[in-house]
């Protein structure tokens, strides 16, 4: 028997519809690339969406078609997140820092029609224009006196563009299986692959990004993604802060400490959430001014594992919760967040911080299990570490035009490439991604609990640790120090305050010194070229 309930479609414009009617007097702050900050409300963003939205159906766009944006976050790209899906449109959010060539693959794969950019990337497309097959126009996001000179064929202002249109319109209502954006993951090999998202599902996880034991977003929150909205709809939040009408504030291209913590202070921003090179940014910037976040009640850090000393610097020294998540673009892209449960209300600080560091509890909605290789499930015993599994309604089924193949087995559970641990309590932690994990004499060293005690010494400012080939053990673990400013600390202070905090057995062989480790266009340390770089690197008593 069905049930008699409505089956009205869970659709993406009814979020700015919603915010716009019930928190219709909520800000939006943005910091404009043009400068000035800027400020409007729920009701005018519902409004110029509507606007959009007329343009677009103008110029043709129709259910299905993508649009893309390359763009940092900002009121006029939130803009285009409702007025491209509300029409039934895919909004593809392009990372303006992968390489141009991988660009213009993602925009040709995509076939997008349009694409919305900022007065920053007006030189970057100009030079790959001739190359973009599909592309129709270019809609520059800004008004008409910051339009620049260019030799972009079909450069169009995004200020006139909405001008001509009126916000006379009513939202479609299609399935709402219907997809609505789309973000390219870039693997390690091979090139980039398509994530589809749909309006059911960009839903169902905006509804449990706003659970308190998810982010808690709330109306009572004002909100500041430092993550960017081209990284997995800024985790999110571009979606749950309509939905629950928190005041949103958009830091556009200045993601420095200075111009982050002006905004958290001026706006009284209550949470955040960023990859931890942002936070250590930010950090370093408090610690240097001696200001502190009297607004701020949480924080949340994800993309990399947050280290020890970042979740304590923010917790024990300026009362900042952090909220540690887990999740990726396949994913929506939350999986896990960290929020302790009631039975540890009586916990000391010490105790809760084991499990503070790790990656935290499934949330409703989200599957998980680790396997062996040959599939078997383990236990959960917050021992046994094996490859991590997920399933569930914002899971990807499979990348946009089938690339990569099958990607799920048979009980639909997809491999998300991270080794895990899972604990009696449901919390899990990641070990490594599976192919950075370390393989020494038969068993795993993880290359993340390395980095995360040897960031603690406060000398390090960045550290990864990567495998070299060894002659006995098969690996061994090389840790790759870039030293705070100022520092000239040495290789063996840094093993001895490593001492006594990881096994004997995990003690990297050696230490080498770098300027900088290069980093992915979503702020991940890149092992794959650190490994280029140190490919002939000999450890002590490891020559043959
Ligand atoms: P992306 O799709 O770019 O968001 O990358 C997803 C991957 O980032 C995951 O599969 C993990 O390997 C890694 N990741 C995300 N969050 C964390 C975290 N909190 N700790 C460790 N690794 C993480």
């Amino acid at each position: 028997m069905l049930s008699l309930m409505q089956d009205r479609p869970l659709l993406i414009s009814s979020l700015i519809e919603f915010a716009a009617l019930y928190h219709g007097d909520v800000e939006i702050v943005s910091r404009s690339v043009e400068g000035p900050i800027h400020r409007y409300t729920y009701a005018q963003a519902h409004q110029r969406s509507k606007q959009l939205a007329k343009a677009l159906g103008r110029r043709g766009i129709t259910l299905g078609d993508r649009v893309a944006t390359l763009a940092w976050n900002g009121y006029r790209h939130l803009e285009c997140y409702y007025g491209v899906s509300g029409i039934g449109a895919v909004l593809h959010t392009i990372n303006p820092r992968l390489f141009p060539e991988q660009i213009v693959y993602i925009a040709n794969h995509a076939e997008d029609r349009l694409i919305f950019t900022e007065l920053t990337f007006v030189p970057l497309l100009e030079a790959m224009a001739d190359k973009l097959d599909s592309v129709e126009a270019i809609v520059i996001m800004t008004d008409r006196d910051h339009m620049p000179e260019t030799t972009l064929p079909n450069a169009v202002c995004y200020e006139e563009l909405l001008a001509a249109e009126d916000d006379d319109l009513s939202w479609p209502q299609f399935d709402e299986r219907t997809a609505s954006s789309l973000c390219y993951t870039s693997g390690t090999t091979g090139n980039p692959k398509g994530v589809l998202f749909g309006h059911r599902s960009t839903m169902l996880h905006s509804w449990a990004a706003c659970t308190q034991d998810v982010l808690g977003l709330s109306s009572q929150d004002t909100v500041l993604p430092v993550v960017p909205m081209f990284h997995a709809n800024s985790w999110g939040i571009a979606y749950a802060a309509p939905m629950c009408g928190a005041k949103l504030v958009l830091p556009g291209m200045a993601l420095d400490g200075k111009h982050v913590y002006e905004l958290l202070d001026r706006e009284k921003v209550t949470i955040s959430a960023g990859v931890p090179t942002v936070w250590l940014m930010l950090l370093q910037y408090l610690q240097q001014s001696n200001k502190t976040l009297p607004h701020m009640s949480r924080t949340v850090i994800g993309g990399s594992a947050a280290p020890q000393s970042m979740i304590e610097a923010f917790e024990r020294d300026y009362d900042v919760t952090v909220i540690h998540a887990w999740g990726m673009t396949e994913m929506s892209p939350l999986g896990t967040t960290c929020n302790m449960k009631a039975k540890m209300a009586g916990y000391g600080y010490d105790e809760l911080l084991p499990y503070k560091v790790k990656q935290g509890r499934a949330i409703y909605g989200v599957d998980m299990k680790i396997i062996d290789d040959d599939g078997n499930e383990l236990p959960r015993d917050g021992v046994a570490f094996g490859h991590l599994m997920v399933r569930g309604p914002w899971v990807t089924n499979g990348y946009f035009k089938g690339e990569g193949g099958q990607v799920l087995d048979d009980g639909d559970w997809f491999d998300t490439g991270d080794v895990a641990t899972l604990d009696p309590e449901g919390f899990m932690q990641i070990t490594d991604r599976a192919k950075d994990v370390i393989k020494s004499g038969g068993e795993w060293i993880s290359s993340i609990d390395l980095e995360n005690v040897a960031v603690g010494h406060p000398e390090v400012a960045e550290a990864a640790v990567i495998g070299i080939s060894h002659p006995k053990w098969d690996e061994r673990p090389l840790l790759v120090i870039v030293r705070a400013e100022g520092s000239s600390i040495g290789g063996d202070e840094i093993l001895d305050f490593m001492e006594g905090k990881i096994a004997k057995w995990w003690m990297p062989d050696d230490v080498a010194f770098v300027d900088e480790i290069p980093h992915t266009a979503t702020g991940k340390i890149q092992k794959i070229t650190l490994r280029e770089q140190f490919a002939d690197h000999v450890l002590p008593g490891a020559a043959e």
